[in-house]
């Protein structure tokens, strides 16, 4: 064990530097976190980071008949954005900015943390009994790390209609439609719904490298099938790309530039250091420098033992 290892049982995420086309694919990990089962995409071995985005877990589809609501208690987060993007259902989310805001299908969510913030997510009140959607992290740059917090709500993301494709854009860009939210590198994050029997054309930046994520439906990519519940990494230098479903599918897209930096990710945090993550571990604990989410009601989350692997939160 190193010294580094013997402080925070941090896991070390580093960008591949791929610099070629590839298809890889990688099992996701059925976890269950609370109430909710969720299927881990990031970080996987080996694939550790996708552009800047260093976390991917899908959770649903449910109901509630046969699972719980939502109910994430408010804990913190330092060195990262979080994007929630929902197929169906409704989360709401509080911070400790005072921010507030029921995401729904169409919507998105993205939270930056800059030096520390703290929320919460859970079903609201009034909801439609059902749950489907992914929560993403990505990683902010070093510069950047130590900026304000901020929240932000896009009602409806822009949607680009295509022979092949209806694309939903929730971060970065497709052709000239924008997201409209801010991030801190390149990146791209999508919802393709494909046509049935109608090959969707993609252009792609080659500078990027790309994931894809079947959510529901039958996907090939290139002609060639993308098991469900499977992470596929593609690479980089493609300029373009088709995929094509027999009967319509949905797939989550996301890419940019290969991460320049690494990152040590321990429960809610991104950072560099170990001593940044037990920093800032014993400010939550002590009940400095995140805030409090005032709208929850009930009971915060405490921060495992830093000795511990620390999973982070299903809806985070
Ligand atoms: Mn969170």
């Amino acid at each position: 064990m190193s010294k580094r290892e013997g402080l925070v049982s941090a896991e070390e995420c580093v960008a591949l530097g791929a610099v070629a086309p590839a298809l890889d694919s990688y099992p996701t990990r059925e976890l269950s976190l609370g109430s909710l089962t969720v299927f881990r995409a990031l970080p996987v071995k080996d694939r550790r980071l996708v552009g800047p985005w260093c976390f991917l877990d899908r959770f649903g589809p449910l109901t509630f008949a046969a699972g719980k609501p939502m109910d994430v208690a408010p804990h913190p987060h330092i060195g990262l954005q979080t994007v929630t993007w929902l197929l169906d259902g409704e989360v709401l989310h509080d911070d400790s900015l005072d921010s507030e805001a029921v995401l729904r299908p169409g919507g998105v969510n993205v939270m930056t943390s800059g030096g520390g913030i703290a929320h919460a997510e859970q079903t609201p009140r009034e909801n439609i009994g059902r749950l489907d959607g992914v929560q993403l992290w990505v990683a902010l740059p070093d510069d950047q790390r130590s900026g304000p917090a901020a929240f932000e709500h896009v009602k409806e993301v822009p949607l680009v209609e295509t022979s092949g494709a209806a694309v939903r854009v929730f971060a970065g860009s497709f052709g000239s439609a924008t997201s409209g939210t801010t991030h801190f590198s390149e990146l791209v994050g999508l919802d393709v719904q494909l046509h049935p029997g109608r090959p969707f054309e993609w252009p792609l930046d080659p500078r990027f490298e790309h994931g894809l994520l079947v959510l529901s439906g039958d996907c090939a990519f290139m002609g060639q099938a993308l098991e469900p519940r499977m992470f596929h990494y593609i690479g980089t230098s493609r300029s373009a790309a088709q995929l094509s479903s027999r009967a319509g599918a949905r797939v989550l897209v996301i890419g940019g530039p290969p991460f320049a930096e690494r990152i040590l990710m321990w429960w809610n945090f991104v950072a560099r250091t170990p001593e940044e993550i037990a920093d800032a571990r014993a400010d939550w604990e002590a009940g400095r420098r995140f805030g409090e989410v005032r709208a929850y009601d009930g009971p915060r989350l405490s921060a495992p033992s830093l000795l511990q692997f620390a999973r982070a939160n299903p809806v985070s």
